[in-house]
């Protein structure tokens, strides 16, 4: 219940006493209403049920005379319930000097109508209790909240696709005490301070100022004997596994968002999504490039300058390259097809890089060989590098 539904609500008339009842005669009537349409004496009777909670709130209110007089006040300042939730749709506030949507937020500019942002401030703050709809109406279908989480996979599984279980932990609401907190078989308890309106109510001068009762944090109950699996907060965490089908390709850094497998909506909303952030862990052996595995092989000089046919892994076996002679340094050939295949059926390459080695150490039998060869060779194509010393030392 929010400060707004008091200017709504006429609980005298719920309890059917005049406005000036003695606090006597308001217990009379409200024990009378209570005994009459108590849910024990009218099973399954909704409309009893109804009015039975309305003289509830009622009493709560008329029953403490800070409370009564507070109420009494807040009725006569906005006009004794001339207007309704229509409000919005044009309805005249009776006797008001001003359209009373702005009351809500939903007038264009109104507040600067009345000195700028003090009547704002007021009135956002007499109904912090509930939203501009009224909080004690229900809600709606509610979308489950999305939710992220993130997934390391291995080069190899990231490459050729993988299903994997994911388990996610997230909170949820209590299966025990279906969120109110409260041992099952006990009910929680209308808050002693705020009287279940979950506000609090100063006043200040003419005008009241409402702010969310600490003693129930807002709620406007209190748990008394609370619930063994929650201890009370009417929450917790939920375990929930799922496999989790990671395409062929899925690449290091990449988002895949799996619609409807987020938390589950609320009051038969739909289901929020799941995000799941891939880390791919580094392959000892292959890079990647798109969707081209990419590989480091090292050749010797000979090889590089004779040609040869090499032996290399690819993710899924070896594949046969030729070398043709005369390769240089740092030549990149390509294996089709062995790379990364794609969801049209497609696939990637295997580009490998040839690095010539150069020997740190030799034995005294390829010195002399390397010594003979470098007679037999040309000098290196370096006149252009000659050239530009000589002019410039
Ligand atoms: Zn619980
Ligand atoms: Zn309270």
């Amino acid at each position: 219940m929010s400060s707004k539904d008091w200017i709504e609500k006429d609980f005298y008339a719920v309890l059917g006493v005049d406005k000036a009842a003695s606090a006597d005669d308001i217990k009379k009537a409200y024990r009378k209403v209570a005994r009459e349409s108590h849910p024990d004496h009218n099973p399954g009777d909704p409309k009893a049920e109804e009015r039975f909670k309305a003289a509830s709130e009622a009493y709560n209110v008329l029953s403490d005379s800070g409370r009564r007089r507070e109420y009494d006040e807040m009725r006569s300042l906005f006009g004794s319930g001339a207007f309704r939730r229509n409000a919005r749709g044009g309805g005249q506030p009776g006797g008001m000097p001003f359209d009373v949507s702005d009351m809500f937020g939903g007038g264009a500019g109104g507040d600067r109508r009345f000195g700028g942002a003090g009547f704002q401030d007021l009135f956002s703050s007499i109904f912090s209790g509930g939203q501009a709809g009224g909080q004690a109406a229900p809600r709606g279908p509610a979308r489950g909240r999305d939710v992220e989480t993130e997934v390391g996979l291995d080069f190899g599984d990231a490459v050729r696709g993988v299903t994997l279980p994911l388990t996610l932990r997230a909170p949820g609401v209590c299966d025990t005490c279906h969120g109110n907190g409260a041992k099952p078989g006990t009910q929680p308890r209308t808050c002693p301070v705020c009287h279940g309106a979950g506000v609090t109510t100063r006043n200040q001068g003419s005008f009241s100022f409402s702010e969310p009762c600490r003693n129930c944090q807002g709620v406007g109950t209190v748990v008394e004997e609370k619930c063994p699996e929650c201890h009370g907060s009417g929450g917790v965490t939920k375990t929930r596994t799922m496999n989790v089908r990671f395409p062929a390709g899925v690449a290091d850094g990449q988002r895949i968002r799996l619609a409807g497998r987020g938390e589950p909506g609320e009051r038969g909303g739909p289901a929020g999504d799941l995000f799941v952030h891939v880390k791919v862990r580094p392959d000892e052996l292959f890079g990647r490039t798109g969707d081209d595995l990419t590989l480091t092989v090292p050749v010797t000089f000979a090889e590089a300058v004779l040609g040869t046919d090499l032996r290399v892994p690819t993710l899924d076996g070896a594949v046969t390259l030729r070398v043709p002679p005369g390769t240089p340094s740092g030549r990149v050939l390509r294996a089709r097809g062995k790379g990364v295949v794609r969801r049209d059926g497609q696939a990637g390459d295997l580009l490998v890089t040839l690095d010539v080695v150069v020997p740190a150490r030799l034995s005294d039998e390829a010195r002399t060989a390397l010594e003979s060869f470098a007679e037999q060779t040309p000098p290196a194509a370096r006149e252009h590098l000659d050239a530009r010393v000589r002019r410039v030392s």
